[in-house]
């Protein structure tokens, strides 16, 4: 009989969307009349930009005719996808040789399969609150977790604690849920950290389009060393709309190594290649094609006019924290804000209140690690008319 993989039984139920969707659904029912507005889910609203929609359809006329057909495409991405993308990190100052990046149909997928590439016996360090993935595909492998606190103390971003020896290292900055973002001497001291342990980290900069602060860093290769160290993920998902269409891309330097058991290093680029160019057979090229349009002059002036669009959704909300003196983090830097529960509640209980009273649905931070048991997460993905009404609503909580 075929034996389970019963690190899967040590899985957390994942009930947090279920159980928010339960919960509004029976609160809909109750209250027919009553008009809800969605605060919580961390997908984007606004369609594609024109500019993206125009190549997706010259690429499907393309996919349409005989002599511009194209079948499966390279592996790790076409070269004017590629090309685009070490493009754009030029702007940070970062130069990437083009076979260091690795088109994807987006950044939770990779961030996931990457694990193949370690051993069993690592260390994770995983930062709580975070984003789930990271510790249900550590788990799914049975690895061991050590998790590091993000709390209002160091405003939720945790620094390495030298005590503590990691393999492997997750940052999520700017941070969701708690939209915190990390400045450069920070990344620096994790750099650092991650050298002296023979580490890795692995960065997600799936946000980095809502940096708007200039002092901050997009990616970690803004940090010397961290090419020799780090390997990143980002997505366009919120850069500009492609939950849906689905692509992302992970840069692998070809600096980065891990070691085997009888001492041998291993080149992760190599590795990262061979894995997906045994296990995935390329982004659709019709979505490369609209990836690539996003990065052209036309794609990034609507690209950012959709964040600035998001971003006076986040300003109307930390304006209303502001204003009630709630403590809180993000809205800067990052379409989330992430508020300590008012009236002594748990997250849970907030929900239900704020749902309750005033029709608003949020995240009850407890979804993303115990540190946020306390803890809300709203998201600025609304459109302003709602999410300026939700705030008015809010308010009158504390009336
Ligand atoms: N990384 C973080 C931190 C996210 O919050 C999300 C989505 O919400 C993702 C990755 C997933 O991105 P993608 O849509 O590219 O899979």
């Amino acid at each position: 009989m075929a034996k389970f993989n019963e690190n899967f039984l040590e899985l957390k139920e994942s009930y947090l969307f279920s159980e928010v969707a339960k919960r509004v659904s029976t609160f809909k029912e109750n209250n027919p009349d009553r008009d809800v507005i969605r605060l919580g889910i961390g997908d984007v609203t606004l369609p594609l930009g024109k500019t993206v929609v125009e190549a997706m359809h010259a690429a499907a006329d393309e996919m349409g005719r005989a002599e511009t057909f194209r079948g499966y495409g390279p592996e790790q991405g076409y070269d004017f996808l590629r090309k685009s993308i070490a493009g754009h990190y030029k702007i940070f100052g970062v130069e990437l040789d083009e076979d260091e990046i690795f088109v994807s149909d987006g950044a939770k997928s990779d961030t996931g399969n990457i694990t193949d590439l370690f051993s069993r016996d690592n260390t994770v360090l995983i930062p709580d609150p975070v984003y789930p993935v990271y510790v249900d595909t550590n788990t799914m492998n049975g690895r061991n977790i050590v998790y590091i606190n993000g709390t209002a103390e160091n405003d939720f971003l945790p620094m390495p604690d030298r005590s503590i020896h990691a393999d492997i290292i997750y940052i999520c900055s700017p941070n969701n849920p708690t939209g915190a973002c990390y400045n450069r001497d920070q990344l620096r001291e994790w750099v650092s950290y991650a050298i002296e342990n023979d580490a890795v980290i692995l960065f997600d900069s799936a946000y980095e389009s809502f940096v708007s602060n200039e002092s901050l860093p997009h990616s970690i290769y803004e940090i010397e060393g961290a090419q020799k160290c780090a390997v990143e993920f980002c997505s366009l998902s919120k850069t500009a709309g492609f939950t849906g269409t689905r692509c992302g891309y992970t840069i692998v330097p070809k600096a980065v190594t891990s070691t085997t058991s009888d001492g041998r290093e291993m080149n992760l680029n190599k590795m990262w290649n061979r894995r997906q160019c045994t296990k995935f057979n390329g982004v659709p090229y019709v979505v490369q094609r609209a990836a690539a349009a996003v990065f052209s002059d036309a794609g990034m002036k609507e690209a950012r006019e959709m964040t600035a669009h998001y971003m006076k959704n986040a300003r109307i909300i930390a304006d209303t924290m502001e204003e009630l003196g709630i403590r809180y983090t993000g809205g800067i830097n990052s379409p989330y804000i992430w508020f300590e529960c008012p009236f002594g509640m748990d997250s849970w209980q907030f929900f239900d209140h704020l749902l309750e009273k005033a029709c608003v649905v949020g995240t009850p931070g407890a979804g993303f690690g115990k540190n946020g048991n306390n803890w809300f997460r709203l998201t600025a993905f609304n459109n302003a008319e709602n999410t300026s009404e939700a705030m008015k609503r809010f308010k009158a909580l504390f009336k």
